[in-house]
């Protein structure tokens, strides 16, 4: 299958360019040229598949003319390798967790899936390929053990110094091998001109062949559309069809993958975006006018995205056509005080620590229900597992809280990180310097 750039649909390139490149050069997002239905058999019959077999069905869609069968088999069996339950906290209310992957956020279903897709691609090129990213906190983490040995891959991560959290440290820091960490005495927005300088660089690009990873690689977008029919294959089994999706959304690449499985064929009565004080995306739909805003620091930190990239992707999707995005997407906005009651209640009513973006999801799929009631399964999408955000979990719960077994590595790893202050030349010296 071709991709499109939403600036101009006539621009098409193969699977294997809009991964390597990320964006198109007139700056739009890559697109799939067409969005085949699941075979309706498929669905009806769904209660018979894996995850994998699921991820599977779905990737041979988008990527079975560029990867080879078995290859194809192999990328995805060895990305999602965990797994993605439902755990219900009532009758009617389900938390589908995202987080059992190694970096303990939703992020590991495209960080994981995109490593193997580019070392695949790059499986015979003699050059390294230099991953650089810029994290706040969970990309890195995700995108840094997504790729940790994988051949022929490097990554270079750049994070905020004192504004990631203990656990979210560990991940990026301790790996060794081919992760390397970069300590910016700055904040996020620092690091993300240092990484977006490099990318414009013609003297490092001549000497280091540079990618990035960030949310808006259509190979991240995809693997995302994958745990939406795990999902609904899960309700199925439990003889329930009617789902109601609320999704905690920050640069909306989680709930543009699930509109892009609804237009596969998954039947979705809704979906309700549910966000923090960032609320860009609730604001257009009501008024129809986008206007983005600097972003605001929260509690939900990984949602704090005041101009979310992927929003054009949902508007492609759907045609520039307001009037069914508003029928299709409901939206609620959490402040930090709200978040933290949020995360109480949970605790109080099921004894479910969560993380602070699934307790705005919880808040949204509960005021939606006492909008809509019904007999329908509200599903929220747990992004992130409570122990990565200590500070947004009241402290007698956050004790509760285990890192999960599997991660006992990241704590006895040491902390390996070069620290820099926030200045283009001295991020250029060291790349140069460790080509
Ligand atoms: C990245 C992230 C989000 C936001 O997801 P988008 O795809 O950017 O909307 C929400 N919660 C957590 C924990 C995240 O890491």
């Amino acid at each position: 299958m071709k991709f499109y750039s939403t600036n101009n649909k006539a621009l098409r390139t193969d699977f294997k360019n809009a991964v390597f490149n990320s964006l198109p050069a007139d700056k739009g997002l890559y697109m799939p040229e067409e969005i085949p239905k699941l075979d309706p058999l498929f669905i009806k019959n769904i209660t018979h598949y894996s995850l994998q077999e699921i991820a599977l069905e779905i990737a041979k869609i988008y990527v079975g003319d560029d990867i080879p069968a078995a290859a194809l088999k192999n990328i995805v069996e060895d990305a999602i390798n965990f797994e993605a339950p439902i755990r219900f906290l009532d009758s009617e209310t389900g938390v589908l967790e995202l987080f059992h992957g190694p970096s303990f956020a939703f992020k590991d279903f495209g960080a994981r899936f995109m490593s193997r897709i580019m070392g695949y691609f790059s499986r015979e090129d003699d050059q390294l390929l230099d991953v650089l990213v810029a994290t706040s906190g969970d990309t890195g983490g995700a995108v840094a053990l997504g790729f940790l040995g994988v051949p022929g891959t490097r990554v270079t991560i750049l994070y905020p110094k004192g504004k990631v959290s203990k656990v979210q440290e560990q991940q990026l820091t301790t790996n060794g091998q081919n992760i390397r960490a970069i300590e910016v005495e700055g904040t996020f927005d620092d690091c993300q001109a240092l990484v977006k300088q490099a990318f414009n660089d013609p003297e490092v690009n001549k000497q280091m062949r540079l990618t990035s990873a960030n949310s808006i690689n259509i190979s991240r977008l995809i693997p995302q559309t994958f745990y939406y029919f795990w999902a609904y294959a899960q309700l199925r089994a439990q003889g329930i069809s009617d789902v109601v999706f609320t999704v905690p959304s920050g640069n909306y690449g989680n709930i543009g993958a699930g509109l892009l499985a609804y237009k596969m064929g998954l039947p979705v009565t809704n979906f309700v975006a549910a966000t923090n004080a960032n609320d860009t995306v609730p604001r257009f739909l009501t008024s129809g006018t986008y206007e983005p805003k600097p972003s605001v620091q929260t509690l939900a930190n990984a949602m704090d995205v005041g101009d979310p990239s992927n929003w054009v992707r949902i508007q492609d999707l759907f045609n520039y056509d307001l009037s069914a995005l508003q029928h299709l997407i409901c939206t609620y906005t959490y402040d930090d005080e709200a978040t933290l009651a949020g995360v109480q209640e949970m605790y109080d009513q099921y004894g479910y620590v969560a993380c602070p973006h699934t307790a705005i999801a919880y808040l949204a799929s509960k005021a939606y229900r006492a909008a809509h009631p019904g007999t329908y399964a509200s599903i929220l999408l747990s992004t992130a597992h409570p122990c990565k955000f200590p500070d947004a979990i009241p402290p007698a719960l956050f004790k509760q809280v285990k890192v999960p077994a599997g991660a006992d590595y990241l704590a006895r790893g040491e902390k390996q990180a070069v620290p820099m202050q926030a200045n283009y030349d001295a991020f250029k010296t060291y790349l140069i310097a460790h080509k």
